[in-house]
């Protein structure tokens, strides 16, 4: 069996009340480890109603150089391993039955420009959707550990789904940024694994329904600079500990 992902440290998580980062000794992952992971984080997005339909769709990059993705057309919460496709930097299939997500173009734009992202989840969150449905990009400061996790959720314009433009569309943004709204389409997140990328989409959603809390209540209390720029120290170091965004900005 093909040995494809190394690590030396596996993340766990971020604990939100300690602000330590819980990690555990690393494994290695074969091809069919991200495959049993795709089919579970697809069951997850589908469960947790982040898509509908055939909506969405969710790649790892391989330690060989090519990316397995989600076929098109195919509900992402009733996948099995036998849908999922291998393809290579060009988009074209390497492996596989079924077509590949029609907006591989767009993750493979991601990994082009973030040599550390390995993993991408695109999907339609119904909060967050609306908020880049109405042209608002989640980019106020009302959550301390969104500052810490996330930093902002900014807005790329908007592009027809599934061409080459609406990968560009993201290009001003993928560099500073894990997770990007797209105005009348959706939310993409990405990560260092799977479990992060797909965390990072929970978190947009979870965020956007408290932001559109706010809205209703008619009334923002947003942290002060101050506040901002200590959780921002904490971020830079919650960065630096996962190996992540070197060069990065800070939100
Ligand atoms: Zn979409």
């Amino acid at each position: 069996m093909a040995r494809v992902h190394l690590r030396g440290i596996e993340k766990l998580g971020y604990d939100r009340d300690t602000g330590a980062i819980v990690t555990s000794i690393g494994f290695m992952k074969t091809v069919h480890d991200h495959k049993g992971e795709i089919v579970r984080y697809g069951k997850l997005l589908h469960q947790t109603g982040l898509v509908a339909a055939t909506d969405g769709n969710l790649s790892v990059r391989l330690e060989d150089g090519t990316f397995l993705c989600t076929p098109t057309l195919m509900s992402k919460g009733m996948m099995t391993t036998d849908d999922l496709v291998i393809v290579d930097s060009r988009g074209q299939k390497i492996a596989g039955v079924r077509n590949v997500s029609s907006e591989i173009a767009m993750h493979l734009f991601i990994y082009r420009n973030r040599p550390d992202v390995h993993a991408v989840v695109h999907a339609h969150p119904p909060t967050a959707t609306g908020f880049a449905a109405a042209g608002m990009p989640l980019d106020s400061a009302l959550c301390s550990e969104i500052v810490i996790t996330l930093g902002t959720v900014p807005l790329a314009h908007y592009e027809t789904p599934g061409t080459p433009e609406l990968a560009e569309a993201l290009a001003p943004l993928v560099g500073d940024h894990d997770a990007i709204l797209m105005a009348n389409h959706g939310v993409v997140t990405y990560g260092e694994d799977l479990l992060t990328a797909y965390m990072n989409m929970e978190t947009v959603e979870h965020y956007a329904k408290i932001a559109l809390v706010t809205h209703m209540l008619g009334k923002q209390k947003p942290l002060s600079d101050t506040h901002v720029s200590k959780l921002r120290e904490i971020r830079l170091k919650y960065l630096a500990q996962n190996h992540v965004g070197a060069g990065r900005s800070s939100d």
